[in-house]
């Protein structure tokens, strides 16, 4: 199954009354904060959100969002891959004073107008979820490109002997 982007302005309200689901990707580089934390913009992360009402009539969107992002390994300074995931449990309040006003077991999302963008709610949960320092398991296993998959799929690793020959040439 294939899935297109996400909207990026949606009335809140609106879908809850409704009980829509949307699920679509969210482009890193749709994610300009994010990706300061990131070694590149490449790739997308999946998102699932529910809209509802509760039993309190408190208008909310429960969801997740999962993938990969490369950040810098503090070890070997190179890219290294890390699983993102972060999960969604909101209520919609009109104001910060109403947002007090909200159960303990939801994140307050204030949304004082109709719509709002939804791309910045998932990108801030992200970057919540993002580990503080990322390292390869094993740095002297992984390769230049930092990930493993790449390790595996390299099988063509260039001589040692002709490296060394190429050195020799560019020294003359
Ligand atoms: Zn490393």
């Amino acid at each position: 199954m294939s899935n297109g982007p996400l909207p990026i302005r949606v009335d809140p309200r609106k879908l809850a009354e409704r009980e829509v689901r949307i699920a679509g990707d969210a482009a890193l580089n749709s994610m300009p904060n994010l990706c300061q934390a990131l070694v590149d913009k490449e790739g997308a992360v999946r998102v699932e959100l529910q809209f509802a009402v509760d039993e309190q009539r408190i208008r909310t969107i429960t969801g997740h969002a999962e993938g990969h992002v490369r950040m810098t390994c503090q070890r070997c300074l190179e890219p290294v891959k890390v699983a993102v995931e972060a999960d969604f449990n909101l209520g919609i309040a009109a104001s910060e004073e109403a947002a007090k006003q909200l159960p303990r077991s939801y994140d307050p999302l204030i949304v004082e107008g109709e719509e709002i963008e939804l791309l910045p709610v998932i990108e801030e949960e992200l970057i919540l979820s993002l580990p503080h320092d990322a390292y390869h398991d094993d740095c002297s296993i992984e390769t230049s490109f930092g990930d493993a998959e790449a390790v595996a799929e390299d099988t063509d690793k260039p001589n040692p002997f002709s490296v060394l020959a190429q050195l020799k040439a560019n020294n003359k």
